[in-house]
């Protein structure tokens, strides 16, 4: 959440968020995809630049801070967390966003990440996943599929990939949503919902790595199969939806808008819990949104 962040009038374009550094990607990257989207939608906060800070780790996604023209620290690997926990608990007035990747969330800085969904701190997490370390050339990551040939897997992994909402939820993380690179619409209102939550939100975005994982998430990308690719929760996670509204937490959902496009907050009283957008853990298919808020 944003309200004790002072807000400016200022009238703010994307280019106001845009740095001078070179963006060095590789061509084709979803990296810029999203880089576009959060440049464009800075200005939507009313905040002055001065006021935003982006905090990454190590990996290719970590380079976000240069490109925007906010405060950033390109810090250490799987620490960004925690030190934005740091920057978000002293200071108050800041808008505190973190940029991560699958491997330098999940692997490296697991602990970090855990904790500080536990904790709650006030601050947004963008978790771009593309299911393999980029960096580093190729190797398998986390949330690698079972099976995957890579660099250090010749032979295809043995290793059940984490499931990035599953792992936030296990840790009780306040807000935890999902998105993808290549839906600009869907991935601003997330942005959206998860800057206006207070606590930590988690947001996981689908990223294509068209060098060493290329279409990975091409099947939620077809144009056809994008809403159908929307998995109703079969088993597991309703009951965490009951038993959040029981205990009194107000447990909210994020449901797709069907007039608009994107996502709209509810009480996950109101909606039927087929119409929740959740993942389903059984399922190997990834799904393209989800999001509760608590
Ligand atoms: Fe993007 Fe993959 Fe290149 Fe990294 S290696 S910049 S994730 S395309």
């Amino acid at each position: 959440g944003t309200e004790s962040v002072p807000t400016t009038d200022e009238k703010q374009t994307g280019k106001d968020f845009t740095s001078d550094q070179e963006v060095r990607w590789c061509p084709g990257c979803g990296d810029y995809a999203v880089l576009k989207a959060v440049q464009s939608f800075l200005p939507d906060l009313g905040l002055r630049r001065e006021n935003i800070v982006f905090v990454s780790g190590i990996g290719c996604s970590s380079r976000f801070p240069y490109y925007l023209d906010t405060y950033g620290m390109h810090s250490i690997h799987g620490r960004a967390p925690t030190i934005a926990t740091g920057i978000a608990t002293a200071r108050e007035d800041l808008s505190v966003w973190v940029v991560t990747g699958d491997g330098d969330a999940l692997s490296i800085g697991g602990n970090h990440l855990i904790h500080t969904l536990r904790r709650n701190v006030n601050m947004t997490i963008l978790l771009f996943n593309n299911r393999i370390y980029g960096l580093t050339k190729g190797q398998y990551s986390p949330t690698s599929e079972t099976g995957k040939v890579t660099k250090s897997t010749p032979m295809g992994s043995l290793d059940h990939p984490f499931n990035p909402v599953s792992l936030a939820l296990g840790a009780e993380a306040s807000f935890v949503a999902r998105t993808i690179d290549s839906d600009r619409k869907h991935l601003t209102s997330v942005l959206a919902a998860a800057a206006a939550h207070r606590g930590t939100s988690l947001v996981e975005i689908y990223q294509n790595c068209p060098i060493f994982n290329d279409g990975a998430f091409d099947a939620i990308k077809s144009p056809d199969t994008k809403a159908d690719a929307i998995i109703p929760l079969v088993h597991g996670e309703p009951v965490l939806f009951g038993a959040q509204l029981e205990d009194g937490r107000g447990a909210k959902a994020l449901v797709r808008d069907e007039e608009t496009g994107g996502v709209k907050v509810v009480a996950t009283a109101d909606v039927p819990a087929e119409d929740i957008l959740v993942h389903d853990a059984h399922n190997p298919d990834p799904t393209m949104a989800f999001a509760i808020s608590r």
